[in-house]
């Protein structure tokens, strides 16, 4: 894959740059897209930091990350619902095409009371997506992340979830870190795009051993996901959008991100 405009990355696979900088670092090396982690925002306008992507030629896929719904606790679910439906406005002043939730969970309460309180969080947040004309990505997220990051942990949950609202402004993200060992998910890849659910496509690779649960993400290529494979799934389904390149490494933190920022374009090329 020589053609670099359907590839997008993540500020926070470059944590130590902040978001003026990566743009411009971005753009010079081709990158068609950068997807916003809202930190990158602090202190800044939106709206400028909008129009400084656009200069720069590049695309907005997502700001990312909304969700965290569920709670035992009635008003701290009430204000995830608040702070999501700030983060649609932030996403819209950006010009973001969509927001990236991840769900949440709450480790005092069943699984699935937790999935029934993020469609309850998501359904409230439908009228006003609209109107900014953001969308709403569910990311499944590995099972060893159920107990507070997310509830919904396959594909099949989250294509069962966004098929149950039915909204035009309700999809799915599909990231190989979490959804790679599925045996179900060639399967529920083609159920996403038949619905035309498929929002979003993430890549990285799955470091064996990994080192930490959280931040010890690999280069495509580097570990034992079948990225090209799956994306080949993606395609085949329908989605031609963004390969989203989100890695989370405190090894590749560390190293030089000028060389980081090569070694993935060349990931991307000869792995993904
Ligand atoms: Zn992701």
């Amino acid at each position: 894959m020589e053609d670099l405009s359907k590839l997008c990355i993540h500020t926070l696979t470059t944590k130590p740059w902040d978001i003026e900088y990566a743009a411009e670092q971005y753009a010079r090396a081709g990158v068609g897209g950068i997807s916003v982690w809202q930190q990158y925002l602090n202190g800044r306008n939106p709206v400028q930091i909008g129009k400084m992507l656009s200069d720069y030629g590049l695309e907005v896929p997502a700001l990312v990350r909304g969700g965290f719904f569920p709670s035992t606790d009635r008003s701290k679910r009430d204000l995830a619902v608040e702070e999501n439906k700030k983060m649609l406005e932030t996403a819209a002043a950006l010009g973001a095409d969509m927001l990236v939730l991840v769900c949440g969970a709450d480790p005092g309460q069943a699984l699935e009371t937790s999935r029934s309180q993020i469609r309850e969080g998501i359904e409230q947040l439908i009228t006003l997506a609209s109107e900014c004309r953001v969308k709403l990505a569910i990311e499944p997220l590995h099972p060893m992340y159920a107990d507070t990051r997310s509830a919904v942990n396959t594909l099949e949950q989250a294509n069962d979830m966004a098929e149950a609202i039915q909204s035009d402004w309700v999809g799915v993200a599909i990231d190989v870190y979490h959804l790679w060992w599925d045996p179900h998910l060639e399967t529920e890849i083609i159920r996403c795009g038949k619905n035309n659910n498929i929002f979003a496509f993430h890549i990285c690779d799955w470091m064996s051993p990994t080192a930490d649960m959280l931040n010890d993400r690999g280069l495509m290529g580097e570990g034992c996901i079948p990225v090209r494979t799956i994306r080949s799934w993606v395609e085949n389904a329908g989605f031609n959008g963004f390969n989203e390149v989100e890695i989370f490494s405190d090894r590749l933190w560390a190293s030089d991100q000028h060389q980081f920022l090569e070694k993935i374009i060349h990931a991307y090329k000869h792995n993904s």
